[in-house]
């Protein structure tokens, strides 16, 4: 059994960054307002993320390292999704090829932990915890070889980590977070604070997030974007092209709060910037599509972000549409 788990494992965490967006998602699912991950070499060393959230109670420790336990749908309906989490894969996954370690503690109860190695789960023990859950996973792909020699070097996993820890970050302006690498003393690589809610302009902390991330290219001169067509709602902000940054790091798009790389998404985001991009200058925006869950798949893949939409057409309308009418100004 030990086996099939570890082989099932590769699915779901490919590396350390897949790790490290497996326990964020968990976090923020577990309503979470501030997440701190700590890492060493890379996250191949250790990966430990903690929250303020609801916790797990201790009889359900067990449980929560279980494959296909979940507490997040009963399995009647996969596509009315709207948490992050759904599969009950993550920590089994993570239990079967790295030592994980998950203490949790519910307002009122006692905290206890439980760790697992290679698959071995121990018993549950009381543990010394103020208040929500901490994840330690040690010697990611201990128990897998074959997977460790995929893991490109020390610099590009902890770099894929930070990328992955911004993009969740975005979509969550009243979440504090921060990233600190521990390989060499302790080095502080990501802050950021929690923004307050703006009762004047409900888009104001939102602006102010993604500046936090994407910095003052960004949010100099970004437009709003806000938009319905049949049930789908595009907001965002739709910065100046910009010349610095690629697509994997200025266009970002969001599906339900989930991070996606769709590629029609994208294309439609490109499209909408066409008549606006001089030559070497490439598009910067956040996109934030919501429609109700049964509209749109998001099981396409349990690590891969793609979405399949039930009226594509009316997505990829509404996107272009919306940004050609946003930046207009910047026609010539
Ligand atoms: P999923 O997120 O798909 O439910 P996971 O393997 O990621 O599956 O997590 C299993 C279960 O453990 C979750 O359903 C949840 O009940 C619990 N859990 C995991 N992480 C946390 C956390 N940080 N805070 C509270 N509960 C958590
Ligand atoms: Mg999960």
């Amino acid at each position: 059994p030990h086996a099939i788990n570890r082989i099932a494992a590769g699915e779901v965490v490919e590396r350390p960054a897949s790790a490290v967006k497996e326990l964020l998602e968990n976090a923020l699912d577990a309503g979470a307002t501030r997440i701190d991950v700590a890492i060493r070499e890379g996250g191949r060393a250790l990966i430990r993320v903690e929250d303020d959230g609801c916790g797990i109670r201790a009889g359900e420790l067990p449980l929560a390292l279980a494959r296909h336990a979940t507490s997040k749908t009963d399995g009647a309906d996969l596509l009315d999704i709207r948490s992050f989490g759904f599969r009950g894969e993550a920590l089994a996954s993570l239990a079967a090829v790295a030592r994980l370690s998950l203490a949790s503690r519910v307002a009122g109860e006692e905290a206890a932990v439980i760790a697992a190695e290679g698959g071995r789960v121990a018993p549950v023990r009381p543990a010394a915890l103020s208040r929500g859950t901490v994840v330690e996973i040690r010697d990611l792909f201990f128990a897998t070889p074959a997977r460790l020699k995929f893991l490109r070097g020390e610099r590009a996993e902890a770099q894929a980590i930070a990328d992955t820890l911004r993009r969740l970050a975005m979509a969550e302006p009243f979440v504090a977070f921060t990233l600190r690498d521990l390989t060499d003393g302790e080095r502080l690589v990501i802050r950021l604070d929690a923004e307050s809610p703006d009762l004047g302009d409900p888009r104001e902390p939102l602006r102010r997030r993604l500046r936090a991330v994407l910095g003052r290219a960004f949010s100099d001169g970004a437009l709003p974007l806000e938009a319905e067509r049949d049930g789908h709602l595009l907001t965002g902000w739709a910065g100046l092209p910009t010349e610095a940054r690629g697509a994997a790091t200025a266009q970002h798009v969001y599906v339900n709060g989930r991070p996606v790389r769709d590629r029609l998404l994208l294309g439609a985001l490109r499209a909408g910037y066409m008549d606006v991009l001089a030559s070497g200058r490439h598009p910067m925006a956040a996109l934030f599509l919501d429609c109700d869950p049964q509209r749109v798949d998001v099981n396409v893949h349990p690590a891969k972000a793609e979405v399949r939409f039930r009226d594509s057409d009316c997505v990829r309308g509404l996107v272009v549409g919306t940004l050609r009418r946003a930046l207009a100004p910047l026609r010539p």
